[in-house]
């Protein structure tokens, strides 16, 4: 396909959509961009930096100064960065100085997800899918990823992470995590990866 096609996706934590939009982005030819490596770069800075996330003078001062090249950001996935990269995606300042780069990001066609992708940030996104699945099936696949690293890991930790973030995440006043009217939602607990992409690609090709 060579039109510059944006697609949307958006969903809770640990759901797949990352691995999804990947795919997605080999098979399309089109760029990638996971936000949410946006906010956990300005989550792992302001660790760094030791600021105080009450402080939202310097946490917008930091979100100034971060130029996002992305392709030198690191894995910023471990516990601590995603908590605290919830806690900042909050405020409202934050996530309007995210916009522009993110538009910027896909003027020639993207891939992108994260939690507002189909309705704040590309409210006329060419597709938009919402993927989902339940909490156990979320905490499981994130606990097989999690154990190939460390062997201390803990289900019932994992679980309250996912389940405190995407509460944190729902129930925000600013661009909350929710399905865009006119997504095409995607319950993937009983579907294999491949299944998943397989339906997004045939539904693309039907245009
Ligand atoms: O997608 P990921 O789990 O890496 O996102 C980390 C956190 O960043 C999310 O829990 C959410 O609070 C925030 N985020 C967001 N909007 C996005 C992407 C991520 O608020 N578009």
């Amino acid at each position: 396909m060579d039109e510059k096609i944006i697609i949307a996706i958006d969903g809770p934590a640990a759901s797949g959509k990352g691995t999804v939009a990947r795919k997605l982005a080999k098979i399309f030819n089109l760029p990638h961009l996971d936000s949410g490596q946006l906010y956990r770069h300005i989550a792992y800075q302001a660790i760094k930096s030791e600021i105080n996330l009450n402080n939202k003078s310097a946490l917008l001062e930091l979100t100034n100064k971060i130029a996002f090249d992305i392709s030198e950001i690191e894995d910023l996935r471990n516990d601590e960065i995603s908590t605290v990269a919830s806690i900042i995606s909050q405020y409202s300042e934050i996530r309007e100085q995210l916009i522009e780069y993110q538009r910027d990001f896909a003027s020639n066609g993207a891939v992108v997800d994260g939690r507002d992708i189909g309705t704040i940030i590309f409210p006329n996104a060419d597709y938009k899918f919402y993927i989902t699945a339940s909490l156990d099936q979320r905490t499981e696949r994130r606990y097989l990823q999690l154990k190939k690293d460390s062997a201390e890991i803990d289900r019932n930790n994992i679980k309250n992470d996912i389940n405190n973030r995407d509460l944190r995440d729902i129930n925000r006043k600013i661009a909350p995590l929710k399905k865009a009217e006119d997504a095409i939602e995607i319950d993937t607990t009983e579907m294999k990866i491949d299944d998943v992409i397989d339906f997004i690609v045939k539904y693309i090709h039907k245009g």
